[in-house]
Formats: C-alpha cells, structure tokens, sequence
C-alpha cells in the first residue's frame, strides 16, 4: 500500500520524538519527509529535490545512493549482517582495522569499535582513565580528570556530555555530570579573553599551560575537536592551536584524546583533520564519515602504548570492560572499507581542496551583506555568523529565531541547510559538484539577504 503525505505525517506527529528539537513547534508545522536521495540530493516523497547543503547530519562523503557502497553493504549482507566480537571475529571488522591504522596519524595502532560519535568519545574517556589506573606508579593512578574546552561538543552521552561544555544542550544536565578542568575556546571572533584576532599571541593556550602545570598529577587527559570545534559554530582555531596542544599534553604526561567525528574523513581538506599540525593524539575518534555516511559505525584508535597498558592475566583486571552489542559490526565495517577505497579511487582530498579553494572565494562575496559577522571556514565546513549589528557584533535573541527562518527561506529554494543558533553552517557533500556548491551559495546568500533585510 502507498502511504500518501497527510497519513505519513500525522503517524510521524503521533508517534515520532524528532532529537534536538522542540517537539511543540515541530508538531505546529508540516514534516519534510523524505522518500530517498540521489548524489546530492535529497527528494521527498512528493517528489520535490533538495540540495543536501548538511551531508545528512554532517556523514555523506560520496553521496546518496551511490553504487559502489550499495553494493558493499547487500555483499555483506547475504553473507551475514551481524555477529558478535565478544568471543569472536569478523571478515570486514579485521580489513577496516588494519586499513585505519594504516591511514590514521602515525602511531596509533589499535581499533576499538562503537557506532556512534558519542559511543567513540565514551570509550575514549574511559580507556584514558583506566590507562592511569593500571600504571604502577601511585601518583599516576591519581590522574582522573579531563580538560576540555568550554564550547566543545563531543556528543550526548553522559560522559561525552561532561566534557561538553555548550550551555545550550548541556546546561539542564550538570548535576549529573562529573567534574573536569574547561578552558577557553579559540573563538577568535569572540574571544572569551578579550584578545583582538591575530594579536594575541594564542593566550588561550597559555591558560591551557597554567592549568596543565598546576594540575598535571589529577588530569588523566585533554579531548579537543581538531582544527574545527564543529556545534560550537564552527570555530575555526588558528594555526598552530593544535599543535601547541599536543606539546603540551606530551610535556604534562596527558594524553590527548583527538575527536575527529565531525571532522575526520576528509572534511577539513585533509583525510584527517591532525595531519594540518602533524600532531599525532594518542586516542583518537571517528565516526560521522567513517561509513560514508551510510551505516552507524564508530571507532576508537590508541597507540600501542595504551594498548599494552591493558594486558595481564585475569587475576590483574586490567582487561577493557566494555562493548556495544553492535560493535565491529560486518556490514557497517564493509561499506566503511567501500567508503576508504572510493575515496581514494576518486582522490576524493584532491576534490575537497578544489571545491575549499573555490568555495572560499566565494564567501568573500558573502562579507558585504548587511548581517553577516563573520565567516568561517575549514575545507569543506563552513560557519557563517548572523549578527543584528556588524558593527557592534550584537547577536540576534534567541526568540528572533533568524538561523530557522534563514533555513526554512532556503528550503524554499530547494536548499537543505540547519543552523547553530545564529550560526549558518553549510557542510556540503563532500564530492558535489562544483556546480551544485555554487548553487548551494547562491541560495544560501539569497535566503540571508531575504531574511535579515526583511527582518532590519
Ligand atoms: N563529537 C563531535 C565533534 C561531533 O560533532 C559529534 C556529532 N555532531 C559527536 C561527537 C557525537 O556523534 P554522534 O551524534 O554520532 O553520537
């Protein structure tokens, strides 16, 4: 039976808890429901197409529907869909491990497998912690605590959450989170230190420094979104923040934990966002495009160093007591080996650096309209500021809502796009047109020009 649009979208108000969302405006209005994609669009079961100007939630790197990873994934399944890696292993799961540790930065060399962003972060936490617990030296085994930034997102989970710091999501929550150090974003736009961009002689990591030397024997690590801290609004750090984060998380004996899930899998420009510093983490997570954006899959990565720190008879316990009863899932880890090798049968990095060069000539354009802040960009992840006043940066209120209003003008135009509060971010996918990127601009532009000049 075909199922028309009202049917469909009744069920979805009667039934569907939609994440992110107030569900008080999301049930006042119509769903979008979407029937099936094509490359880079998106096509409701109307019929009407849409550009896919957030790769789904940040995960396509190919596109939609794409024959080689279509068929990786029904391969797999007529061989089998799931089995268990508690007392057993898998075809798919051993090729993908060793495929990322070769592609991954030097030094990591183990693969622990979730599926999701926030499943990888957790896992992460908690092997940071159980390393320091499990080293003979009293004073290390006192190294419980974590650093992260005050903008970080590293999901929703409650561990991931507690090293969140995005008021927003997070706020509702604090008492059920456990404590760490939190240190200032290089929100260099805003700078929480009162700097001027570029003049600042990177003081945010100087309080970093402060903290790491007062503290070093409690902290058992730093986790830090590379490069690009992605929910936060797209806040690009300047160059050398990174780098200088992994100097000092070496000098301090803290390991540092790379959350690469949004910006893992080429979406910076490189394959991975750490290669730009040449900083190597010593756990380091992926998800998001690990699947191309097809299947639930995570992973964590550690250096042997860690890894070793695990082994000793079961008397010890030093074994890792944790695990999804998906993970290493074979069909996930199967489209994932698609995914690495398309990427690299298309030079795929080569692409996303000609549509970032080309993309970020075009934002110039972007600077003269009236309520564009500022804009940023990394690769292929773009943040575009809304602000009532350039001149005295005022930001629009939260009931002014302009980020919504300026997404849904764009849909319109048949343009998928969601904001940041008053954040715009376009995440395109990563092997569209350039074409398509161009359309993607222009009604983006459009729509922010319509919406805020209607609005002043
Ligand atoms: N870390 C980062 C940097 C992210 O951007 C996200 C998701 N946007 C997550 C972790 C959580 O991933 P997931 O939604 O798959 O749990």
């Amino acid at each position: 039976m075909e199922l028309d649009y009202s049917q469909l979208a009744q069920w979805d108000k009667d039934y569907v808890w939609h994440p992110f969302t107030q569900m008080q405006m999301w049930n006042a209005a119509d769903p979008l429901i979407i029937g099936r994609g094509e490359g880079s669009y998106l096509i409701d079961i109307q019929g009407n197409r849409y550009l896919d100007g957030i790769s789904s939630l940040w995960v396509t790197v190919h596109g939609h529907a794409h024959p080689v990873l279509t068929q990786a994934i029904k391969d797999q399944v007529d061989k089998i869909a799931h089995t268990t890696l508690l007392g057993l292993a898998n075809v798919p799961s051993i090729q993908l491990a060793k495929k990322l540790v070769e592609i991954t930065p030097p030094g990591l060399t183990k693969v622990f497998y979730s599926d999701a962003g926030a499943t990888s972060v957790e896992i992460a936490l908690k092997i940071a912690f159980q390393y320091w617990q499990q080293q003979t030296d009293p004073q290390e085994r006192q190294k419980k605590k974590f650093i992260s930034l005050e903008e970080a997102y590293h999901g929703d989970t409650v561990g991931a959450v507690s090293v969140g710091g995005m008021d927003l999501f997070h706020a509702t929550y604090r008492d059920l989170l456990f404590e760490g150090y939190k240190v200032p974003t290089p929100y260099c736009y805003r700078c929480p230190l009162g700097r001027e961009r570029d003049q600042c002689n990177l003081a945010c990591v100087q309080v970093v420094e402060d903290i790491m030397e007062e503290h070093h024997q409690e902290i058992a690590g730093m986790i830090i979104e590379p490069l690009v801290q992605g929910a936060a609004g797209m806040l690009t750090a300047p160059v050398g923040y990174l780098r200088k984060i992994r100097e000092l998380c070496t000098k301090y004996n803290i390991l540092m934990i790379a959350d690469e899930v949004a910006v893992g899998f080429g979406r910076t420009g490189t394959l991975f966002a750490c290669e730009q510093e040449g900083v190597s983490p010593d756990i380091m997570c992926i998800a998001k495009g690990l699947t191309g954006g097809y299947l639930p899959l995570a992973a964590t990565l550690t250096t042997e160093t860690i890894f070793q720190a695990f082994l000793g008879e079961p008397r010890e316990c030093k074994t890792f007591f944790h695990g999804h009863t998906f993970t290493g899932n074979p069909v996930g880890c199967a489209v994932a080996l698609a995914n690495i090798e398309v990427i690299e049968q298309t030079r795929l990095i080569q692409h996303v650096q000609d549509l970032a060069r080309m993309l970020s000539g075009k934002l110039e354009g972007f600077k003269s309209l009236s309520h564009v802040g500022d804009i940023r960009q990394k690769g292929l992840m773009v943040g575009i500021e809304l602000v009532r006043d350039k001149q005295t940066k005022e930001p629009y209120t939260l009931e002014e809502n302009i980020g919504h209003q300026v997404i849904l003008e764009a849909r319109r135009h048949g343009l998928i796009i969601r904001p940041l509060g008053n954040v715009l971010v376009l995440m395109p996918i990563l092997a569209m047109s350039e074409e398509q990127l161009q359309q993607v601009l222009s009604i983006t532009y459009q729509a922010i020009k319509n919406v805020t000049e209607r609005e002043s």
